[in-house]
């Protein structure tokens, strides 16, 4: 027998690695040479069960101290029978072998959905019904893709197993049924509205509340709503992702409402009380004297509801003053009269409107 190589060499990892470290480099070699991907290629066999031995190894806290301490010679009487890996291929993979072990238990795929709202739908909560596609399990004949009224059988390959054993020297490896597809059963007379599959595509109402309070990228996750699983494994979940349209007349800022109103310069200044639209009809809004244009005034508890919570943001209105631009003379002269009494110099441009009818232009200045 030749030489055994050194595991971390194997795996191409630091003697410090940490479990991760030794995963991630099991997984890229497990997945460059699986027998299923290099059929017949016996150099990529041995790779994959050199690389396989060595995982085996590292990753077993107590397999890895003797090793470093005694080399290989400490795993001996370890009772280690490589011919049973006791590694969860799915667990290493994930999805990347998805192809190679689809009839093996998978859990079913997770859906997301994107679902549009408004503004009025996360201030009120709102039940909606959302159409989603998806792969369900065969109703007719309840996913195992025999006809009605036949069962699937143990397959004769692999004696119902799903794996068939592959000796080489000391080594026995497990891999995949190819006539069942790691099953266990075949299907003699296959269902026919899902042509023996166990699955059908189906488009399925489900039906979800939408909690006051909730705003754009929130997620739902509907726990079994998403893909059926495979064999028997459990289905993926639907999360749903909200997405708040914006509004024309509201702006959302967490949970306050930003609007606008426009008052007069006589109320900016005398203050007083206005009505501003809400999201559900009228407020009464009290305009402080001296108001500023661009001030900000709140009204409590009229913007959106916090989330699982009894009270809500604010409605905030940003004040906008209208200058008047029409002005009787009776107007203009009590205002020239109140710019009097500030001790404001004012210069109305009256003069300059008859200056100009009568033809005297500032560019004929006399200077
Ligand atoms: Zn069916
Ligand atoms: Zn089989």
């Amino acid at each position: 027998m030749t030489q055994k190589r050194d595991y971390y060499e194997i795996l191409n990892v630091n003697r410090d690695a940490d479990a991760d470290e030794i995963k991630k480099a099991y997984r890229k070699l497990a997945i460059q040479f699986h027998p299923d991907k290099n059929p017949g290629d016996k150099v990529a066999e041995d790779k994959f069960k050199e690389a396989t031995e060595a995982y085996e190894v590292l990753r077993d806290a107590e397999k890895r101290s003797r090793y470093d301490r005694f080399g290989h010679a400490g795993l001996e009487g370890m009772g280690i029978d490589f011919g049973d890996l006791g590694i969860n291929l799915d667990d290493v993979f994930g999805d990347v072998f998805g192809d190679l072990f689809r009839r093996s238990p998978k859990r079913g795929r997770s859906l997301q959905y994107n679902l549009d709202v408004t503004l009025e739908d996360v201030i009120h909560g709102k039940e909606v019904t959302i159409q989603v596609p998806r792969i369900e399990s065969c109703p007719t004949c309840e996913g195992s893709g025999a006809k009605e009224g036949t069962r699937p059988t143990p397959c004769p390959q692999c004696h119902g197993r799903g794996q068939i054993s592959q000796s080489q020297g000391f080594f026995t490896m497990s891999r995949t049924c190819p006539r069942c597809r790691g099953a266990g059963t075949i299907i003699a007379e296959p269902c026919q509205p899902c042509s023996g599959r166990g699955v059908v595509r189906n488009t399925r109402d489900i039906k979800l509340n939408i909690d006051k309070g909730v705003d754009t990228g929130f997620k739902y996750q509907l726990r079994g709503e998403g893909e059926v699983g495979v064999n028997g494994a459990p289905p993926g979940d639907l999360i749903v992702v909200i997405h708040v349209e914006p509004h024309e007349r509201f702006q959302r800022d967490r949970n306050d409402l930003i609007t606008s109103a426009k008052i007069s310069f006589v109320q900016a200044t005398l203050g007083g009380n206005i009505e501003v639209d809400s999201i559900d009809g009228k407020e009464e809004l009290h305009i402080p004297p001296g108001t500023q244009w661009g001030a900000h005034l709140r009204i409590p508890n009229k913007g959106v509801p916090h989330y699982r919570r009894s009270y809500s943001g604010d409605l905030v209105v940003r004040v906008e003053i209208e200058t008047p631009k029409h002005l009787s003379t009776e107007q203009r002269r009590a205002l020239e009269e109140f710019a009097k009494l500030r001790g404001e110099s004012h210069q109305s441009e009256h003069g300059g409107f008859w200056d100009k009818l009568l033809g005297r232009h500032d560019d004929e200045d006399p200077e």
